[in-house]
């Protein structure tokens, strides 16, 4: 866990300046509009898809834990989550955003000195409230002085939504600084660059982390097949959102926005939707996705090369919809009832934590505290999901790239007078690596 929340500032910073820093053009401003409009859009509904089965099926009800995990309440109220949520937008302090912050609550101390453990009455009386059975009071001289020590507190995440919409600014006005720009987003893509190196390699530990903390989580069960169960029922929600937003919505909004066929649109991207499945990368299948749209589908270039890239980076449908269902999903195993103003900051939050996440393995999983810290669900849950999250991503990032190629095609259309090469002639792929 502390490999991968080590890894949550650099890989946000860098992969948001330098994915949005290529926006620069004046002549993309329409096309720049429309993505970042029709990503947030399907991003947006994917969340809905995911909340409504995960609400409908109900995966994590039913589990037996113990039920003052949560500190015997909710941390914060919804409208206290969502006002944060506000406030966290604009941090005040950029510096202070990137630390862990702690909720410092006062617990009364009774500070008594050793002469008085001499008590002058004892009452011992039967108690149903106490496991015990009985409450002792004692009567101190002189009485015992009360103070006020800070609890050590619900550690709280970093402000990771204030750092997105920083370096997002950042990243867009960089873009818009041509050539001035050009060595600081040359920085960020080369610790990008680097910071995926680093979770690669990271990866191969997440096995032996795993093991240690899924077992240490099934210990903490009452019954461990409960968990199994409830796993594989969450798994089956996840499954069912992905297949319900990628196989009927997607191809339904490309449909309607360009009146032709979505599946034979989509049969030209066969290929990028088994490395996706085999990678479980979106980053990784960027140059096969380049391929299939320039080779297969006959989409523009310039189109292409832009919508893709800023896809890889802020379009993610299938994590979006995954973070929401398995936030609810550690909702309902803690036996927490989330309100409405919790499910509006829950799909608000998996919207960002998915334009957060990059297009690596298992990069969700890491941007998921966010989503489980706006509404105080304990952001350690994320080792219940852990186990099978390998399969899931793969799925999830088909639907991710799913997502991006989708898009490139409905942007071609909407942009054809801008780009009249965009759907008629044959393209000759000079596509890079
Ligand atoms: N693996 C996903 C992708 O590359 C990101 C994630 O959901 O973890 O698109």
């Amino acid at each position: 866990m502390r490999m991968l929340k080590m890894l949550i500032l650099p890989l946000i910073t860098s992969s948001l300046m330098s994915g949005l820093s290529s926006m620069e053009s004046k002549a993309c401003c329409r096309m720049g509009v429309l993505t970042v409009t029709y990503y947030l859009w399907t991003t947006f509904i994917a969340v809905v898809v995911g909340i409504v089965l995960v609400i409908i099926i109900k995966p994590g009800v039913g589990t037996e834990m113990d039920s003052n995990r949560l500190g015997g309440g909710p941390v914060m109220t919804s409208a206290d989550a969502l006002l944060d949520l506000i406030r966290n937008m604009v941090p005040s302090n950029l510096i202070e955003a990137t630390f862990q912050q702690y909720k410092t609550d006062l617990i009364p101390i009774l500070k008594v000195p050793a002469r008085t453990i001499q008590p002058n009455f004892v009452y011992v009386i039967p108690d149903d409230s106490d496991p015990k059975g009985r409450t002792v009071y004692l009567e101190l001289t002189p009485p015992p002085e009360i103070v006020y020590k800070t609890s050590p507190g619900t550690s709280q995440q970093m402000n990771v939504l204030g750092i997105v919409i920083f370096s997002a600014t950042m990243g867009l006005l960089l873009g818009r600084m041509g050539e001035r720009g050009a060595p600081l987003v040359n920085v960020c893509q080369c610790i990008n660059e680097c910071v995926m190196k680093i979770i690669n390699a990271a990866v191969w530990y997440f096995p032996f982390g795993i093991i240690f903390l899924v077992a240490g989580k099934i210990l903490d069960m009452q019954d461990p097949s409960t968990l199994g169960k409830k796993l594989g029922w969450y798994g089956i929600t996840v499954l069912s959102g992905l297949f319900v937003h990628g196989l009927i919505l997607l191809p339904l909004f490309y449909f309607i926005l360009t009146k032709k066929n979505p599946f034979s649109y989509i049969r030209g991207l066969l290929q990028a939707m088994v490395i996706a499945l085999a990678t479980s990368s979106s980053s990784a299948t960027l140059p096969i996705t380049m391929k299939c749209l320039l080779e297969n589908c006959n989409v523009d270039r310039q189109i292409a090369r832009f919508v893709l890239p800023v896809g890889a980076t802020i379009n993610m449908d299938g994590t979006a919809l995954y973070e929401a269902v398995a936030a609810i999903f550690i909702a309902q195993v803690n036996d927490y009832e989330l309100d409405f103003g919790q499910l509006v900051t829950i799909s608000i939050t998996a919207t960002a934590a998915s334009i957060g996440a990059a297009g690596i393995p298992q990069a969700g999983l890491v941007t998921m505290v966010i989503v489980l810290t706006s509404v105080g669900l304990p952001p350690d849950d994320i080792t219940l999901i852990v186990a099978i999250d390998w399969i899931l991503d793969r799925f999830r990032t088909m639907i991710n790239v799913l997502g991006d190629a989708l898009a490139a095609g409905i942007i071609a259309h909407l942009c054809r007078k801008d780009f009249p090469l965009s759907e008629s002639g044959k393209h000759v792929p000079s596509y890079g690596t």
